[in-house]
């Protein structure tokens, strides 16, 4: 058996024919494996899903209750067996519920990591190596210019900027998913303990990862009423960034914009978004997490997808490991 008899690419997504499976289809199918909740992933529509219970709650909060036919929740670390092939789903250090995972049949096993990073985040259950034969990365920051720096350093910075300018109302733009609940629970392990303001956008979100335990203290709607304009003098006020536009964010006393997101290590990037404050703070594995990744897995052969795959592709080569691009489509790194 090839590793490409177990999994290879369809226009409806990665298909594994003797499971009968497809893992985060971007079209509707009988069978969907997904790993995480971005919306690039996780889309509504398929007859039966296949998720960690996190996973398929964060799918019914964004899709609505009715995203699927029938949906059965999957334990990490648990073996199912679907077809000829044995899968199980084992944690990604993405968001919360995010997972790889693991198709086996015969001895061979390749595992679909999904988005993944290695970084800590205090939201999400850590990273866990699996060792395979074939490891399919993600390759969104896959340049030697990418490194990120500590997360906790950088919403350093944003602290500081309060105190600099306690006029201003600070907001933060951050992913929905995962990246505005990782920003805010860093800024409570950073002592910050004032009411932090979010966006209607965010709300059930962030219910639900309160819901599951991670601590993200006192949130308020970011609401202005005539009158109480004041109240937000100096606030964190937490939003997708696609809000800055609008009515609702020039209603703040003098709005200093902060993005938080790994593409804010590219300055340009920053600059014609109207970033003040670039925040490189990523939920994807920068250069060095996805090399010592692909290294730790033992993997023979590495399988690239959405991002810079070249230049992974040519590092494996380098380092004696066979590896091509699989050429998906539908993805956009919903949550860098
Ligand atoms: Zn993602």
């Amino acid at each position: 058996m090839r590793p490409s008899d177990l999994l290879h690419s369809r226009p409806e997504g990665l298909y594994c024919p003797p499971g009968d499976f497809y893992i985060d289809p971007v079209r509707p199918v009988d069978r969907a494996l997904i790993t995480h909740g971005h919306s690039d992933h996780a889309r509504p529509g398929h007859a039966k899903v296949l998720a960690t219970r996190q996973t398929l709650d964060i799918m019914a909060i964004r899709c609505g209750p009715d995203f699927a036919g029938t949906t059965q929740a999957m334990p990490l670390g648990e073996k199912i067996r679907l077809g000829d092939v044995t899968v199980s789903f084992h944690p990604a250090g993405h968001v919360l519920g995010s997972a790889q995972i693991s198709v086996e049949r015969n001895g061979m096993r390749i595992v679909a990591s999904g988005d993944y990073k290695r970084a800590g985040d205090p939201t999400c259950t850590a990273f866990e190596v699996v060792r395979c034969d074939v490891f399919i990365s993600e390759a969104t920051f896959a340049l030697p210019v990418f490194r990120h720096p500590d997360a906790s350093q950088e919403i350093g910075k944003l602290l500081k900027s309060t105190r600099q300018f306690p006029e201003r109302a600070h907001l933060v733009g951050a992913y929905a998913l995962g990246k505005a609940q990782r920003v805010m629970r860093l800024l409570r392990d950073q002592g910050y303990d004032k009411p932090i303001y979010i966006h209607g956008a965010l709300t059930r979100l962030s219910e639900y990862y309160q819901s599951q335990g991670v601590d993200l203290g006192d949130l308020r709607p970011a609401t202005v009423e005539d009158g109480d304009k004041a109240d937000f003098a100096g606030a964190i006020i937490v939003a997708p960034s696609a809000t800055f536009a609008d009515r609702w964010a020039r209603r703040f006393p003098d709005p200093l914009a902060a993005f938080a997101s790994g593409w804010m290590r590219i300055r340009q990037r920053a600059k014609q978004g109207g970033v003040e404050l670039p925040l490189v703070v990523s939920d994807h594995s920068d250069w060095d997490e996805l090399t010592a990744t692909i290294t730790e897995t033992g993997a023979g052969e590495v399988w690239v997808t959405h991002g810079r795959e070249e230049a992974l592709v040519r590092w494996c080569e380098l380092n004696g490991i066979a590896a091509r691009p699989l050429h998906l489509v539908g993805y956009e790194d919903e949550g860098d």
